[in-house]
């Protein structure tokens, strides 16, 4: 079931169950706190299974839930999924299941923000240290490993600069030292990479991205191999993670069309970087499928294909060029999240706060996420802010 030619098969029919369609093609929204049983022997066999696949308790999930948890385990090839409020608590959530003080992290220094924030600001607080490795460091990670270290966590590409890791290189090592793998793979979404096929223990999505598709729906999911899921599921209960039916349905919606929104973002995306990579202001492109991007033969080896996101160098240029060249934008709307059906925009300028092991001399550097709409209508809205973008410089 997870060869690459039926993964679109697998996303139509996965989750699809007659106990949770009751017989119509989509799951029943079924909202729920308490679960009432009829008798002690029922109240007994639901007890045993704790909710995994069976109503217990709200908390523990509902049939819509259980429809998208097998649609998403079997997208991601795990043992299980549990779900959470939004990516971040994916995130912070699957770190916390498994790390007590004492334990130390290692941290790819390309990591999306707010993971490397809950490093810093709450980890350490509670006596677990982070050390933040070059994304490009492969088999070289070993040298960053000490006797505490209990988890190697990857992004893969990373946030905004996009590096991509050799993850079996890593992995190989972790494993020799007893390190569990986690990957965000809010990228890879599970159609493109699937972490766990490269030996990770742990894959995390924000599916607020391309699972949701249509950014109206906050939603995190992290999928585990069999050594870890059980511990996972029962920790992260423990943590109190649990999401509404109504956002586990929209979820389930938006994965039915992944494949086909994909296909065309990817299409979208190469043909507007390969206008910009011509673009005299430009210095070069960070895309996974272009040859400037460091780690680009990882990419090449590991996987199936590419989206709508990715970032562009520039030359030069300072704040207020940034500044008039966000402002005179028409169809890229500047907003955090991506993977939605617009195109947005967000730029830094010097990656400040973004990255500390590996510093950033380059340009400024402006992140695209390259939505549905006619490629050259954003082609030709490009082309007129970086006319303002000259202006300033
Ligand atoms: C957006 C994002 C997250 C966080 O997801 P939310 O649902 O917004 O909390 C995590 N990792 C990556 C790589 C992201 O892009």
């Amino acid at each position: 079931m997870t060869s690459k030619s039926n993964k679109n098969t697998q996303l139509v029919t996965s989750g699809r169950k007659k106990a949770y369609t009751h017989g119509v093609v989509n799951p029943v929204v079924q909202r729920a706190s308490t679960i009432v049983f009829d008798s002690v022997a029922e109240l007994k066999k639901a007890a045993k299974t704790c909710g995994d696949k069976t109503l217990f308790y709200g908390r523990r999930g509902t049939t819509t839930h259980f429809a998208l948890q097998e649609a998403i385990t079997e997208l991601e090839g795990g043992e299980g999924c549990v779900l959470y409020p939004c990516g971040a608590a994916a995130i912070s959530q699957t770190l916390l299941s498994f790390l007590k003080t004492g334990d130390h992290i290692l941290m790819v220094d390309n990591v999306y923000e707010p993971t490397r924030d809950f490093c810093d600001k709450i980890l350490a607080g509670l006596g677990i240290s982070t050390t933040y490795y070059p994304p490009t460091i492969g088999a070289g990670i070993k040298d960053y490993i000490k006797a505490n270290t209990k988890v190697l966590f990857l992004e893969s590409p990373g946030s905004i600069t996009m590096e991509i890791q050799d993850v079996p290189a890593m992995v190989k090592v972790a494993n020799e030292h007893h390190i569990m793998t986690m990957l965000d793979n809010t990228y890879g979404n599970g159609l493109h990479y699937r972490p766990l096929e490269h030996g990770v223990d742990i894959s995390i999505q924000a599916a607020t991205k391309y699972i949701v598709g249509h950014s109206d729906v906050m939603m995190g999911v992290a999928v585990a191999n069999k050594k870890y899921w059980l511990t996972l599921r029962e920790n992260s209960y423990l943590l109190g993670q649990c999401t509404s039916a109504d956002d586990a349905y929209l979820a389930l919606r938006g994965l039915r069309t992944m494949a086909v929104r994909l296909n065309q973002h990817e299409k979208a995306a190469i043909e507007v970087a390969t206008w910009l990579e011509q673009h005299e202001l430009v210095d070069h492109i960070r895309h996974p499928a272009f040859a400037t991007c460091p780690g680009h033969e990882f990419f090449k080896r590991d996987f199936d294909g590419s989206n709508g996101l990715f970032s562009i160098v520039m030359k030069a240029g300072e704040q207020a060029a940034i500044d008039a060249f966000l402002d005179s934008l028409h169809y890229f709307k500047m907003g955090f999240s991506w993977g939605g059906f617009e195109s947005l925009v967000t730029a830094n300028l010097t990656m400040k706060g973004l990255r500390s092991d590996t510093g950033w001399d380059l340009g400024p550097v402006i992140r695209l996420h390259i939505g549905l709409e006619d490629v050259d209508d954003l082609i030709n809205d490009l082309s007129q802010a970086l006319e303002v973008y000259k202006q300033h410089l």
